[in-house]
């Protein structure tokens, strides 16, 4: 490292990367007891565009309400039969928050704090120095901190320990001359579509209004698809299915998610701490991350402004849903049973909010075992064996 920094580069926090998480925290910060604090962000780029459209479900409120783009209080699954249900959602509500609405109003609303500044850069290492954090950038600068929180660290998705599979979509948003969406029931799920293999498929469908909305085709596997299988497959859908023809195509999306079973560390040290994908805010077995990266940074931000700040990881016990995750993930991976036939038992046999509910870990153990029950359970309990042996295996090897 080089000599001590000036007195400008020295901050309470040091935000590395202005993404999703790292934007969520400077502004959980900015209306906490901490607003005062002296916070640097370091991004190499100021988000500006629509690059990604979050959906979630929850059932508390967030900072980010104001600003969705759209909320339902029911929502359609359909299942690997075409089987069409709709379900009231009780005390959840689906959410849509668009990228360029999430950014424009944290950056709006960042201007604000001439405490909380952004720097385009990159950064290259953070240290732990016990009592404060080194970070060291692209261009060579270097801050001091008390605290470094990490989305850049990229997880290791190669090692082939950990079974690592991906999400990945392509979404199309369309508009069409007619009036011809119902647009207070997104189709959340949509196993009728043709599966490949024992790989899990799906589309979904969220309604802007009656005359738009985005169509997401959805695949779990180990590898992408080719631009043209995923363009079949979304023309399928709208043409041959919904017999859509007079329609135009106003924006395209492309995404990938890890689904991955590799260690996440969220408290790296004393002082670096981990947010975000990074910090294992992605569910395994569903990609979401929205709604867990605002409660982590709650509780986060709560931690800091207790004047002992202890982080506390979770407990062996809260762990157990990153096993089922696994397990999930496992059945996938050995294309053990039809994914899509899991999910229509999934949703059949359980209340829609017992399945938010697992899926948010938040599920009491007599539901867990509901939850599991309604899978096809000689699969899952080769599956779950499989996962404790390899895990036994890798702390030997
Ligand atoms: C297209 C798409 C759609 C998604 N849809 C959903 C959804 O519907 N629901 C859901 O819950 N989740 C969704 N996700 C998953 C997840 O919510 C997002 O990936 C989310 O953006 C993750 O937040 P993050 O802060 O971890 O990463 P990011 O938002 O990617 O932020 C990381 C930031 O770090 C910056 N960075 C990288 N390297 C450096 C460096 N060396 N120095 C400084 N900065 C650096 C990047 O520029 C970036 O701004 C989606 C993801 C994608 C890609």
């Amino acid at each position: 490292m080089p000599n001590p920094p000036k007195e400008d580069n020295i901050f309470d926090y040091i935000i590395c990367g202005g993404g999703m998480s790292g934007l969520s925290l400077a502004y959980q910060l900015s209306i906490s007891k901490l607003s005062n604090k002296k916070i640097l962000i370091i991004d190499p780029e100021r988000k500006s565009k629509n690059d990604r459209t979050w959906a979630f479900w929850e059932k508390s409120d967030n900072p980010f309400d104001e600003i969705l783009y759209k909320k339902w209080n029911k929502v359609k699954i359909i299942d690997s039969h075409k089987k069409e249900k709709i379900y009231e959602l009780g005390q959840y509500r689906y959410k849509l928050l668009r990228g360029i609405d999430f950014y424009n109003f944290v950056n709006a609303h960042l201007e604000k704090y001439p405490n909380i500044i952004f720097k385009i850069d990159a950064v290259k290492e953070i240290r732990d120095k016990s009592g404060y954090v080194e970070v060291l950038t692209k261009t060579n600068e270097y801050y001091k901190a008390q605290y470094a929180f990490d989305s850049t660290f990229q997880l290791d998705l190669k090692n082939n320990k950990n079974q690592n599979l991906l999400q990945h979509f392509k979404g199309l948003e369309i508009e069409t001359q007619e009036d011809l969406f119902k647009s207070d029931i997104p189709e959340m799920m949509n196993f009728g579509i043709p599966q490949k293999d024992a790989e899990c498929r799906f589309m979904y469908v969220l309604p802007f209004s009656k005359n738009r909305a985005i169509f997401e085709f959805t695949v779990f596997s180990e590898k992408l698809l080719t631009e043209k299988e995923y363009n079949e497959s979304l023309f399928e859908y709208i043409e041959k299915d919904l017999k859509l023809t007079d329609y135009k195509i106003l924006e395209e999306e492309f995404g990938v998610i890890p689904m991955s079973d590799t260690e996440t560390e969220e408290f790296v040290s004393e002082r670096i701490i981990r947010i975000g994908t990074a910090g294992g805010a992605t569910n395994p077995a569903t990609g979401y991350t929205f709604s867990n990266t605002q409660k982590k940074l709650k509780k986060i931000v709560k931690t800091l402004e207790k004047e002992d700040s202890k982080f506390e990881s979770e407990s062996f016990w809260q762990k157990r849903h990153q096993l089922y995750a696994s397990t999930l993930l496992n059945v996938i991976k050995e294309k053990r049973h039809p994914m899509a036939e899991v999910f229509d038992q999934l949703f059949a046999k359980n209340s829609i909010s017992t399945v938010f509910k697992f899926l948010d870990g938040e599920s009491s153990f007599i539901e867990e075992l509901k939850i599991m029950w309604s899978t096809p359970k000689v699969k899952f309990g080769k599956a779950f064996f499989s996962v404790i042996l390899r895990k036994i295996k890798n702390s030997f090897f």
